[in-house]
This record gives structure tokens, sequence and C-alpha cells, in this order.
């Protein structure tokens, strides 16, 4: 696949071009803070490019916060269920490669065992045009190996002094470029995009081992004082699950007219962090006690997920540490996991 430069103009004119086949959303940002939020656009001189991060992630748009699933008629006769699949043709503008990594990794969990149809249907319909980032001090994504991507994009922008260089990574992305004022980058710019990630790569917020190695460190850390000393700051809020790009749990609800005449089947995004969420219908709660559902939410995504698909379920976009009051940080935790385990303090058990 080819790799181009396109300037400022030339990106107005790709926005303007992909506007006339589908919906493009793009990073705005919010009026009069440092705060950024993926929407569609309607002017695209006001989308930000460089920017560090969105409040939530773009996984909002492939698996929405709530969505109706199935709606059925009741009546006399026996009830048929209608399966709802809202879909458009949509263009994801500007997204990090950590958000990238999030969303081949929800395509991974919603794609294995059982297909999620709906999920499927939003996922078919997107392009994705990825663009590289600046790392603020909570990010850490050189630690999980999702600093660049490879793959996950049609488009890749890399930002070079006003211009941008793309890589094609699709033949829907060639199509994109088709008719778009670009020219071909010189050997310094190429030099230019690789001093920039090994920039990059340097982060002071990173975990003290290679990430492989998480799962067997988890492995019996489960009575670890580590979960207490965090968890005692918490509030339960949810905010660190629901601004995941990789957390993926959600509830299933029905809603029943007073008159009986429809059903609805709704799904709502949830999140392990919410007291509720392991409570069962007498009452008994699984993981009453914060530290338990803090411990359930780093096993998840460091050894439980990552040992079923291959992967850790973290980017290292540090949304969680960012958006939480006392910003309980995932780094810190693992870390003194780490420093436990050197020690020798490991404690096995449930
Ligand atoms: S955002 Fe922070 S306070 Fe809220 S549930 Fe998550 S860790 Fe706890
Ligand atoms: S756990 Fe935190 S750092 Fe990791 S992907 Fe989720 S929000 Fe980002």
């Amino acid at each position: 696949m080819s790799v181009r430069v396109i300037d400022q103009a030339g990106i107005r004119q790709l926005v303007e071009k992909l506007q006339q086949e589908a919906k493009v959303v793009a990073p705005h940002r919010r009026e009069g803070r440092d705060q950024w939020a993926f929407q569609e656009v309607t002017d695209p001189d006001l989308i930000t490019l460089e920017y560090t991060t969105t409040t939530l992630p773009p996984k909002q748009f492939a698996w929405p916060p709530r969505e109706t699933l199935i709606r059925a008629r009741l009546g006399e006769g026996p009830v048929q269920a209608e399966p709802v699949v809202e879909v458009e043709p949509l263009v994801l503008f500007g997204v990090h490669p950590c958000d990238i990594y999030g969303l081949q990794s929800l395509d991974i969990a919603y794609c294995h065992e059982h297909v999620d149809p709906n999920y499927v249907a939003r996922r078919q319909q997107m392009r994705i045009v990825g663009v590289d980032c600046v790392p603020d001090e909570w990010c850490f994504c050189a630690s999980m190996g999702t600093a660049s991507v490879d793959s996950g994009y049609d488009l890749f922008l890399t930002p070079l002094d006003g211009e941008y260089l793309v890589e094609v990574g699709t033949e829907a992305g060639e199509a994109m470029l088709e008719g778009i004022t670009t020219r071909e980058p010189t050997a310094a710019e190429i030099k230019e995009v690789k001093r920039r990630l090994a920039k990059k790569l340097d982060q002071d917020h990173k975990i003290h081992t290679d990430y492989h190695n998480l799962p067997l460190r988890f492995a019996g850390a489960a009575n670890s004082p580590v979960w207490e000393k965090h968890a005692e700051r918490c509030y339960s809020c949810g905010t660190c699950v629901l601004t995941c790009p990789l957390c993926m749990c959600f509830d299933v609800l029905d809603e029943i007219k007073l008159d009986l005449s429809e059903t609805r089947r709704d799904r709502v995004w949830d999140g392990c962090m919410l007291e509720p969420f392991a409570e069962v219908a007498s009452g008994e709660n699984f993981r009453e006690e914060r530290f338990q559902r803090l411990r359930h939410r780093h096993f998840r995504k460091y050894a439980y997920l990552f040992t079923k698909f291959g992967r850790p379920y973290c980017c290292g976009c540090g949304r969680c540490v960012r958006q939480c009051l006392v910003h309980i940080d995932p780094v810190e935790i693992i870390n003194d996991l780490l420093e436990e385990h050197e020690k020798g303090g490991v404690t096995h058990g449930a």
C-alpha cells in the first residue's frame, strides 16, 4: 500500500469527499476546555487532529451506550420478535493507535463463539482514518505495545510540520484518496516519522515488565494487600469502565408498555466497578467489597482475557486514571504487584 503526504487543504478536501458517502465523526475540542469528544463533522475546520485523548472512546460508534436489540408486538396470537439493527455508513476520522487497538480487541471479543450481529453490522459499515498522537502523563501505550498499529485503519495520518504523512492500509483507503491532492514523501519525512515513534516510546508512565509477563505475574496475586490499598480511595462511580475503550460489559433490559401491547429489549453499558454489577436475584453480591471489584477488573484485563484472546484488554490510553476523581492508576497497581512479587510476597489463593 502507498504512502503519501497531504496538507491541510487536502485534509479538508478528503473530509468533504467522505461526507458525500458517509457520516463523518471526528474529535472536536469542547468549548473552553482541554477536553475532546468525537462528534459528527459539520465544518471540517472545526476538527482537532492534534489532541491528547477524547473523554469517551470511539467504541460508542460500534457499540452504543444504549441500543434496542429486539421489538415485539404483543396480542392475541404468538409473539413475533423482530431484531433491530440500526446502522449507517460511518467514517471515524482521527482515531489514535490505542483506540484502533481497542476496536480490534472488541472485534475479537464480539466475534468469538457468538457473533454479535449488531456490532458486526456497524463495524462492516465503518471506515477508519487514524492519526498519531503525543502521549500525556497518563498514557502508557508504550508499555502495552499500542503506541503504533500496523492494521485496523484505512488511512493513517502522522503529523509532519503542518502536513501529514498518509499511510494507506486498505483498498478502501486507496479509494478514499482518489481525486485528493497529495504528493510523494521525501526520505527526510519518512525518517521524521520513525524519529517521532521512537520519541513516543520514551514514556515515564510505564509498567516495570514486558506486558507479556502480566498473566503470569497476576497468577497468585488474588490475596495481595495491593487491592485493598488502592481500592480504599475508590468511589465505585464506574467512570473507569465507562470511559475504557476495551471494557465491554452490558446489561439487558426489557421494557413492556403498560397496556401490554409492545415490548422492547435494550442493551446498555454496564461495568464491574459498579456495586450492583455482581448482585443476583436473592440479593447476594459476589463482589460486595470495593477491593473485590478493583481486583476483578484488573484480573480480567491483564490475565483472564489476555489468556483467552492472546492480547491484554488494556491499550494504555490512560482514560481510567485520567478521568478517575482520585486517579486510581493501573500502572501503580501493576508495579506494586510486581514489587511484591520481587520481594517474594505473592500470596496464592482464591
Ligand atoms: S473511576 Fe476511580 S473512583 Fe470511580 S470506580 Fe473507577 S477507580 Fe473507583
Ligand atoms: S484500563 Fe484504563 S488505560 Fe487500559 S484501556 Fe481501559 S481506560 Fe485505557
